[in-house]
């Protein structure tokens, strides 16, 4: 099954339960726009590469269309747009006033000189400038991409219509950036994470966490949740995996990866193989990477009561219902990894306003909207007997559908 057809089981089988009239149904499900540009770029040696890059806007019902843009060598049509549509359920779901949309660029950025991603950037930008805008399509930081990426888009963005530090968000502060925005997606999952516990009567500093990832998600979701109490035991990225039974100590760990660009060989801790990170012993799983990782067979081994997903769609349907079966509580993503774009929102809003807020209102405003979407969300699951990824989708059709039905068919 791949990412669409698995992002889709879910969508339907939450429309089924919700009655969904079809034509609604027909309305919402398939992507608005998709579009494919290829972007040649002189390389540092003087040779010409060309690099695919898409943009998948999947809804605007509610709004703009909203949605990173990740550079990756993994990116394809399939999985753009998959995280399209996650866009627009995942902005429904907190309710911020935006659709869905998904960009990437199948690259390895790993092995790009900073002057070579500037130059395919620039490019990038150039090819779609006139489908994007502040109140058309506003992408973000996602996998492989940063707030120097923002800003590369947003001053080529102005070449072609002038002053709109609007069109993207995830900026560096500098340039119209939010207080906050970075840590943002771990923060927003912190978070989420307190609401889901607390119905089980327990806090973050409760439980021991595993980490798969170590990027921006995976090491400001380490950082969040150990300062809050919680034991983190393993952590894995693309070097390699390291465990700590008593717990890593996870400022050290993240200079320690800043300075080698990975957490292989740090020395506090013991090094295992990756792959066994998901069926490593903790409390709570957090796939912090790549979508997917969540099979059938993996999900089997993992140990972990509650995963959360900070990654986008890392559980597959099969894993899903293997999830159910076990008893193993799952935090969707489309709720799970939403501070990222709530705060996107935040960041919008003080652009048009042209007023910035500082780091405490962000993180209050994000911990209200936070709380506000779990509570809307568990009510669908209780009211509809599902679980928590279906009571996700639920909340999310219902306000698309509404929006649609409104705007006339
Ligand atoms: N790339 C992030 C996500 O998948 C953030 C998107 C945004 O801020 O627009 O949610």
């Amino acid at each position: 099954m791949n990412a669409t057809e698995a992002t889709n089981y879910f969508f339907s089988k939450a429309a089924r339960l919700l009655d969904l009239d079809s034509r609604v149904e027909q309305q919402i499900k398939a992507p608005f726009r998709e579009i494919k540009v290829e972007c040649t770029i002189p390389c540092d040696d003087g040779r010409l590469s060309t690099y695919t890059g898409f943009r998948v806007q999947h809804d605007n019902s509610r709004g703009p269309f909203k949605g990173g843009i990740r550079y990756h060598p993994e990116v394809n049509p399939d999985e753009v747009n998959a995280l399209a549509s996650l866009m627009t359920w995942k902005t429904a779901v907190v309710n911020v006033p935006f659709g869905g949309a998904k960009g990437g660029v199948n690259c390895d950025p790993r092995t790009l000189s900073p002057c070579e991603l500037q130059r395919l950037t620039r490019v990038f930008t150039e090819k779609i400038h006139d489908i994007i805008g502040p109140n058309t399509d506003i992408p973000a930081p996602d996998m492989g991409t940063n707030a120097q990426t923002m800003a590369w888009i947003m001053d080529e963005y102005s070449k072609f219509h002038g002053y709109h530090p609007g069109v993207v968000t995830g900026k560096p502060l500098e340039l119209y950036g939010s207080e906050g925005r970075d840590a943002a997606t771990g923060r927003g999952l912190l978070y989420g994470a307190e609401c889901l516990f607390a119905e089980a009567g327990k806090s973050v500093g409760d439980f021991t966490y595993a980490i798969q990832g170590f990027g921006n998600v995976g090491s400001w979701a380490a950082r969040l949740f150990s300062e809050a109490g919680g034991k983190i035991v393993a952590v894995s990225d693309v070097t390699g995996a390291i465990r700590n039974r008593e717990g890593l100590d996870i400022p050290a760990l993240a200079e320690y990866a800043a300075r080698t660009r990975g957490v292989v060989g740090f020395p506090l801790a013991e090094a295992f193989p990756p792959e066994e990170l998901l069926a490593e012993e903790c409390d709570v799983l957090i796939p912090a990477a790549l979508g997917g990782v969540l099979t059938q067979d993996t999900a089997r081994d993992v140990r972990a009561k509650y995963v959360l997903e900070a990654a986008n769609h890392p559980t597959l349907p099969l894993a899903d219902a293997v999830f159910a079966e076990r008893g193993i509580i799952v935090l969707p993503d489309i709720y799970a990894n939403a501070g990222g774009v709530t705060v996107s929102y935040f960041e919008w809003v003080q652009n048009v306003q042209q007023y910035t807020w500082d780091e405490e209102r962000v993180n209050s405003e994000l911990k209200r909207r936070m709380a506000a979407a779990f509570g809307d969300l568990s009510a669908c699951a209780k009211h509809y007997g599902c679980d928590l990824r279906t009571g996700a989708f639920v909340l999310a059709i219902t306000r698309v559908a509404r929006a649609t039905a409104l705007r006339g068919l």
